[in-house]
């Protein structure tokens, strides 16, 4: 029994430390803990009314449901996969949706969709629900540097790194281990990071935020000089992820706010 109960801790230990597929767990929830806080206390009402029925009422609690149909609902997740980043073919950071976005298959033309769907309010509560999932999921991803980036190494993907005795490629290092190093749960990061969020940066459209993503990639040190990387260059990256998510949450809760509060337009 004893040893069970061991082994069950060691196995949550590997599955929780294994890197995630998207923005990690702890930055999800702490860009959707910073934007709950953020909106007004009608904007909060009708998230919950939208999900009360699926026994959800927060979107802390929808944060990684997007990533989470991975395991819940696989045939949805590969059907929805593209729509967690998009990949720029050349330099410049300009979107060009025929090119970098076919038949509307990426984060771009998905949180589009997905706020035009939500701000809808004739259509099926269900249906609404989902896109308020995939707009809170999206718009942080968005924000996520590698996530609208370069198709040439897949955002960062094909780029190995060595932590320590670890292997890791630079986009899980960006989605995971730059957040986590801050140490801290994701109610604690979010106090933290609350003061920054600053409404006047809830400017712009999804477009823009994928361009400004590629830009950090293309001018900024995202890309640490060697194959080695070390708690010090983790610690000089993390500013650089919380302006993202700070500014992933300012622009979620003015989404939000414009979907929600009853002057959709
Ligand atoms: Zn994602």
């Amino acid at each position: 029994m004893c040893l069970l109960r061991y082994f069950a801790a060691y196995l949550v230990l590997i599955l929780s430390s294994a890197p995630a597929a998207a923005w990690g767990v702890l930055a999800h929830n702490t860009i959707a803990g910073l934007a709950q806080e953020h909106v007004s206390a009608s904007v909060r009402q009708a998230v919950r009314a939208l999900l009360q029925p699926d026994q959800e009422s927060t979107l802390v609690d929808i944060a990684t449901w997007a990533d989470d149909l991975r395991d819940s609902d696989p045939a949805r997740f590969r059907a929805t996969g593209k729509l967690h980043y998009v990949n720029f073919s050349s330099d410049g950071c300009r979107y060009d949706p025929g090119r970098d976005c076919r038949n509307g298959e990426c984060v771009v033309a998905a949180i589009q969709r997905n706020i035009a769907i939500l701000a809808d309010h004739s259509r099926p509560r269900a249906e609404r629900a989902d896109a308020l999932r995939f707009v809170s999921h999206l718009i942080a991803d968005v924000h996520q540097p590698l996530h609208a980036s370069y198709r040439r190494d897949k955002g960062g993907n094909t780029v190995q790194l060595r932590y320590g005795r670890e292997n890791w490629n630079l986009h899980s290092v960006w989605d995971s281990l730059i957040p986590n190093s801050t140490r801290r749960r994701w109610p604690d990061y979010a106090a933290a990071l609350t003061a920054g969020v600053d409404k006047a940066s809830a400017v712009g459209d999804a477009v823009q935020w994928a361009e400004e993503s590629c830009r950090i990639v293309r001018d900024g040190s995202v890309y640490p000089a060697g194959e080695r990387i070390d708690d010090a260059w983790l610690a000089r990256m993390r500013p650089v992820a919380e302006q993202r998510m700070q500014q992933a949450a300012a622009r979620l809760a003015a989404v939000l706010e414009h979907a929600l509060s009853g002057r959709s337009h």
